[in-house]
């Protein structure tokens, strides 16, 4: 640092103003000239107000404990522009520089940075107050100009520094109370939010804990529900494999004797052979529920383990043209069976798959009165296998057509085409989807009124694994 050499004698092309202290009315002029000087670099008001009290406490310590100290402003930019103030001592020999410290630690706060240089450097305290963000550091001619005026400014007395001492002092407890106020209000307002905000919170958690129950005891209803329905499930199956084994025995007696008393050697009036032919009829009619029942009753109870083989579609298709045309087709109804091509051999059980597909068959051909009916195959995505029996049949209404699959459900006013006296047992469908799904596929239907249904058995290509029965 450049020595003192007096007033108007400056070092560098940045410094800005040089005084001394000797006495306590230097102490005023430092202020004075440490707020003008602020306010000149264009530092706001508040930061006026900062370095020159910071000056005045430094000048006032400097003053007892060095004998005075010479201040210097000038600028500098270390990447961000500051002013900075550097007061050196007179006379540091006797001084307490400990003392010194500790007494400069509360000025500190008042500026950006104060530092207390002790020997082997010369004594001296600098401050610095850097500029706010975005102001831009002053050209060096602007630093001259700034200096000519600061040096041709007669300096006030300290009644003068007092009197705006004091001022600055009311601005800034005026200042303190706006902010006061301000911030009572926004804490006013961040209290009555807070209690808004604990007020949803509590009754969302109250709505969520009210919900949580809902749920958890809608839950536990539907598991009981779920445990009764397989109860009752289980109990029909059960009643129906029962019943119907035990309906079994007598029904084909029945049929039996029926056939027999029609064939004894005895003379029968016409109404007796009718009636006889009657009681065979019904009773064969029987024995095919009760056949159907026990089929539908197996397959339910899970006690049908398919026997996994590959298959190829072309024979199962070969067969059941060969077990149709043996029943006896109507001349109006096409049976069209498509070659399979394109479909690899499939891993099912040719036995249970033949049985879907041959009461597919026979349903379409039941309910044709003329047209087609075409069993057909498709291989999708490389993994399944999609069989269709397409009619161009009588349709089934929309509403209909899931309830088709329930046990003895026939669509109302559905009657089979030249067969006025059979009606069927409804557990054809039931039966065929159960086998589907045991065959590790599903059962679908489309349909639309008076154009005709496709049944389409949809079934894995290479999974020989059974899903649950449902
Ligand atoms: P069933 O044929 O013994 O009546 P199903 O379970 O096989 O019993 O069929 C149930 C009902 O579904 C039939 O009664 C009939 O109303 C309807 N249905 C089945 N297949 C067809 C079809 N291809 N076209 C029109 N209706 C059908």
């Amino acid at each position: 640092m450049s020595p003192y050499r007096g007033p108007g004698v400056l070092a560098d092309p940045d410094e800005l103003l040089r005084m001394r202290i000797r006495a306590e009315h230097d102490v005023f002029a430092v202020r004075q000239r440490g707020r003008e000087v602020a306010a000149v670099v264009g530092l706001d008001r508040q930061d006026q107000v900062r370095v020159a009290t910071a000056l005045s406490e430094v000048g006032r310590l400097m003053l007892m404990g060095t004998g005075g100290a010479t201040v210097i402003f000038d600028l500098v930019d270390d990447g961000a522009p500051a002013l900075r103030v550097r007061a050196e001592a007179t006379d540091p020999s006797g001084a307490d520089l400990d003392d010194l410290a500790s007494l400069m630690a509360p000025v500190a706060r008042l500026v950006d940075e104060l530092t207390l240089q002790t020997p082997p450097d010369p004594v001296r305290v600098v401050i610095l107050r850097r500029f706010p963000p975005g102001m831009r550091r002053l050209p060096r001619g602007r630093v001259a100009e700034i200096r000519a005026a600061l040096e041709s400014r007669a300096p006030a007395g300290p009644l003068d520094e007092l009197a705006a001492q004091n001022e600055q002092l009311l601005a800034t407890l005026e200042q303190v109370q706006q902010q006061r106020d301000e911030l009572l209000r926004l804490n006013g307002e961040l209290e009555e939010t807070n209690r808004g905000v604990m007020a949803l919170y509590g009754q969302l958690s109250s709505e969520l804990e009210e919900t949580n129950r809902g749920v958890v005891a809608l839950y536990a209803e539907l598991d009981e529900r779920s445990a009764q329905l397989r109860e009752a499930s289980e109990a029909k199956t059960r009643f129906l494999a029962n019943a119907s084994h035990e309906l079994r025995a007598p029904v084909t007696s029945i049929i039996g004797l029926a056939r027999l008393l029609g064939t004894g050697d005895g003379p029968l009036t016409p109404d007796q052979a009718e009636q006889i032919e009657l009681i065979d009829n019904s009773a064969t009619d029987l024995l095919r529920v009760v056949n159907d029942l026990l089929d539908l009753a197996k397959a339910e109870s899970g006690r049908i383990e398919p026997q996994w083989e590959k298959v190829a579609l072309a024979e199962v298709f070969a067969q059941l043209r060969a077990v149709i045309s043996g029943l006896g087709q109507r001349p109006d109804v096409d049976l069209v069976v498509d070659d399979p091509v394109g479909v690899p051999p499939l891993l099912t059980d040719p036995v249970l798959l033949t049985q879907v597909l041959r009461n597919l068959v026979t349903n379409a051909l039941k309910f044709t009165e003329h047209g087609a009916v075409r069993l057909s195959a498709t291989c999708r995505d490389g993994d399944r296998v999609t069989v269709s029996v397409q009619d161009t049949g009588i349709g089934i209404p929309e509403d209909q057509q899931q309830r088709i699959f329930e046990e003895f459900y026939q669509v109302p006013g559905a009657r089979p085409v030249g067969q006025p006296g059979a009606r069927g047992t409804g557990l054809g469908l039931p039966y065929a989807r159960r086998l589907a799904l045991l065959l590790g596929g599903d059962l679908r239907v489309r349909s639309r009124v008076g154009q005709g249904s496709t049944f389409t058995v949809e079934l894995p290509l290479r999974t020989g694994s059974r899903q649950g029965v449902r």
